[in-house]
């Protein structure tokens, strides 16, 4: 804990927006502060915020581990191995997952030992005048000011009052990051991102997993193409998923949760090993604040920004999480070194309309740009280039041909609209979309850049010459 009172900067929240704020406010030469009170299952300080610690890297940590055990079962025989006697060692599992966890966010404090940030852990609350208050966990109290200050205090799970989470049988997306053996019986309330990957984690280690999803659409911020044969490939590995499902009531008794919902079909009850709640999350805001430093919020708890991310109060601003736009950790980091560059008194800019989005099931799914069903909502005229995994020699190969790339382009133009990928390392494909976006290129720029063969981005190419008819692996419409 650094003893030094006044700063340039002060950062409230170490999470990838607030840590990476904190650098780059270092790196311009501002002398800068970060608070943060996320505490480890080691009782210690961890750096990280949500995405390190109980988030993006513990539940990829899983979704590998689990992969590995599912591939050994059931994906080698087609490549002539057979593999028995493969056992699972769920303590062992998590083990590695909290260790990949302390190595990264150990580094983080090396990285703010190394750009001279003063690191505080506490929690941050903004006084009148730039103060930021520090309130330890052993409850002592700081105080500490500066010129500027940046909330990045993230966000936190969505409570429902018909589920609620006791920590032991009925958990958020942290607990079911450390359950210590596999639950016979698994229900999710909620499909969407995190429901879904922390469902496939578990069911991939032998659960029997039943998704309850209050909507009647799956996924509708996935393209509908995209997300139908995603739903279809998760139906397959035996994920039960309930749509228009409405949880009444969840009781967690002894060693199981009692749980009724009403759907189309009627009212149901089931009994379940451990019930996890994934409906969402919400901003970070309470007691940020104290009534002489107001902050205003937007009617969904949201911090209210401008166009460069300033709150009501001058010189105060935020990022991340707590603010407008998608709850993702590398649009947390982009603002947080925008706003440290405005701070600095430089313009950045970000191209809120080139985020990628990732969802780390099997099949990945990964997007970028508009679906398009919003692009013809909205009166766009646009063409359409479709490409199927199952055409890609590189698929076949790996033996994973499920999905495929879809790219949507105006009609006028033909600049790129949207890039949708269903299928084998999605994730890692996108990026050539999401640069091809950013330069406002065209599917026929894709479709003049040479790539290697046999690679799975041949069929991010193909997609695109698919726009003009002119795919060479499938058959033209
Ligand atoms: P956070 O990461 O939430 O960090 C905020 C920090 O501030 C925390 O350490 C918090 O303890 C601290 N804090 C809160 N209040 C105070 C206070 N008053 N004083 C001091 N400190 C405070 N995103 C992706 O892009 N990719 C993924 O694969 C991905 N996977 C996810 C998986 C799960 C299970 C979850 C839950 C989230 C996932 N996310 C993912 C979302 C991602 O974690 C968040 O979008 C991201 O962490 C937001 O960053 P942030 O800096 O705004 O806030
Ligand atoms: P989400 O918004 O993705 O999904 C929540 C789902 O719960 C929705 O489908 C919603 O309709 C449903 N729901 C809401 N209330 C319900 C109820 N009472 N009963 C049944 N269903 C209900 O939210 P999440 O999965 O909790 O994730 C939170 C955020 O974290 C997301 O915004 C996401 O961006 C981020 N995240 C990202 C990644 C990634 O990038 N791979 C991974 C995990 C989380």
């Amino acid at each position: 804990m650094s003893t030094e009172t006044k700063f340039d900067v002060i950062v409230i929240g170490g999470g990838p927006g607030g840590y990476v704020a904190a650098i780059r406010c270092a790196q311009l030469g501002l002398k800068t502060a970060c608070v943060d009170d996320f505490t480890g299952k080691d009782k210690k300080a961890s750096l990280g915020g949500t995405c390190l610690n109980v988030g993006c890297i513990p539940s990829k940590a899983l979704l590998e581990s689990s992969h590995h055990y599912e591939q050994l079962n059931h994906g080698l025989e087609n490549h002539g191995i057979k593999v028995s006697g493969v056992k699972i060692d769920i303590p062992a599992m998590i083990k590695n997952k909290d260790d990949i966890v302390g190595r990264l966010t150990g580094g983080i404090n090396g990285l703010f030992k190394a750009n001279k940030v003063s690191s505080f852990h506490g929690h941050g609350k903004l006084l009148a005048g730039k103060q930021v208050e520090i309130t330890t966990t052993k409850n002592k109290v700081s105080i500490i000011s500066a010129e500027s200050v940046i909330l990045a205090t993230g966000s936190r799970p969505i409570d429902i009052p018909t589920a609620t989470v006791d920590n032991t049988n009925i958990v958020d997306s942290s607990g079911a990051l450390d359950f210590n053996e596999t639950p016979k019986k698994l229900g999710v309330i909620g499909a969407g991102v995190i429901g879904l990957e922390l469902g496939s984690v578990w069911n991939r280690l032998g659960a029997d997993v039943v998704l309850l999803e209050a909507q009647d659409e799956f996924l509708p911020i996935a393209d509908k193409k995209v997300a139908a044969e995603a739903k279809r490939q998760f139906k397959k590995q035996g994920l039960d998923i309930k749509m228009s499902a409405r949880v009444t009531k969840a009781v967690s008794k002894g060693d199981k949760v009692t749980l009724e919902y009403e759907d189309a079909t009627g009212t149901h009850k089931i009994t379940l090993d451990k019930l996890i709640v994934s409906v969402g999350r919400s901003p970070n805001t309470d007691n940020l604040f104290a009534p002489e430093a107001p902050v205003d919020l937007d009617e969904r708890g949201f911090i209210e920004v401008d166009e460069i991310w300033q709150t009501n109060q001058p010189c105060v601003y935020a990022i991340g999480d707590l603010i407008r736009g998608p709850m993702l950790a590398h649009k947390a980091s982009e603002e947080g070194v925008a706003v440290a560059e405005v701070i600095y008194g430089e313009e950045p800019k970000i191209n809120y309309d080139v985020i990628p989005s990732v969802i780390y099931t099997s099949p990945e799914i990964a997007w970028v740009g508009q679906t398009e069903q919003h692009l013809k909502s909205a009166g766009e005229k646009t063409k359409v280039g479709i490409f199927p995994f199952a055409a890609s020699s590189r698929a076949q190969v790996l033996g994973d041909t499920t999905g495929m790339v879809k790219i949507i382009s105006s009609e006028e133009t033909d600049q790129i609209l949207g890039v949708h990928i269903v299928g084998p390392q999605a994730s890692e494909l996108l990026a050539e979309a999401v640069l091809a976006m950013e330069y406002s290129a065209s599917t026929e720029d894709i479709a003049l850049t040479i790539h290697a063969h046999p690679t799975l981005s041949e069929a991010l190419h193909e997609a695109a010459l698919a726009v003009d008819n002119r795919a060479l692996h499938i058959p033209n419409r």
